[in-house]
């Protein structure tokens, strides 16, 4: 099958080829992507997307987009994004006839997991290296997703930008303690250790995953945003919100322009996959 993905390029720009989500409600998917290596030396993301010319496979198995933020020295976090990249589209198919999208989803995940692993040990020496995922798939006009790590996943409709996954850090094991009364919010904001991550691709097993337990319905005027921390540790969800409200024909390129514009010092990698539901012609 072919794809397309990007680890290396300093940005990458939007297909232009849409897709019909079903004949009967008239809407069609736009997909954008772009991404900017920032202020590092690597860039540690990939994200890929389903070939869209390939009408027949789109058809069968829907629209697979995803954004991996790798970590490690030197071109480990590189290569750990790329890998699982690679891997989860993949693996994405069905392995046998009905096989339903979220269960694509739970076994591409786990076996994109077990490869970046694999790289991790390879030669029996231990590598220091992970990535996250965040992959939705569409199927007809229904919306299924997974995480693992901190990268998100948002819906916007209608004004309201929601965000779907719960980011897998420390931070927010934190303020579960607080909810519980266990801690103070402030000893949870405070917390030296908040943004670690507790859960990755690149762990002997997954330590926790993140799915969708229903689909999410599309409508037209809806957009999907997956994006890596460089988007949301860069802009606030207000900010994200307001770009959406204010741009009917949103692209991932503005969006990513948008951030750089806030000049933030050591910028990190970006990667913004955008998909629309826009109403056919
Ligand atoms: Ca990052």
């Amino acid at each position: 099958m072919a794809r397309f993905w990007s680890g290396k390029d300093k940005k990458t720009g939007s297909s232009k080829k849409t897709v019909k989500l079903a004949k009967k409600n008239r809407y069609q998917l736009v997909p954008s992507n772009y991404q900017h290596i920032g202020d590092r030396d690597n860039q540690e993301d990939s994200f890929a997307i389903s070939d869209l010319h390939d009408e027949e496979l789109v058809k069968k198995h829907g629209v697979l987009a995803l954004v991996a933020d790798g970590m490690g020295g030197l071109s480990f976090g590189e290569e750990a994004s790329r890998v699982a990249a690679q891997v989860f589209l993949q693996e994405s198919l069905p392995e046998e006839p009905g096989e339903s999208p979220p269960a694509r989803l739970h076994r591409a995940l786990l076996r994109a997991n077990a490869a970046v692993y694999d790289c991790a040990y390879r030669g029996g020496n231990e590598i220091d290296l992970g990535t996250t995922l965040v992959a939705t798939l569409v199927c007809k006009s229904e919306m299924h997703w997974i995480s693992a790590g901190d990268s998100r996943i948002y819906h916007y409709r209608k004004g309201f930008l929601t965000q779907l996954n719960r980011e897998h850090t420390y931070k927010n094991q934190l303020l579960d303690k607080v909810d519980n009364g266990l801690l103070t919010r402030e000893e949870a904001d405070n917390h030296p250790e908040g943004a670690y991550l507790t859960s990755f691709l690149g762990l002997p097993s997954l330590s926790e995953i993140d799915q969708s337990n229903k689909p999410l319905q599309l409508q037209a005027g809806d957009h999907i945003l997956l994006c890596s921390d460089g988007l949301t540790n860069t802009m606030t969800d207000d900010e994200i919100t307001y770009y959406f409200k204010e741009n009917e024909h949103i692209s991932a390129e503005e969006l990513v322009n948008q951030a750089l514009s806030k000049r933030q010092p050591y910028q990190d990698n970006i990667t913004v996959v955008i998909l629309s539901c826009n109403f056919t012609d």
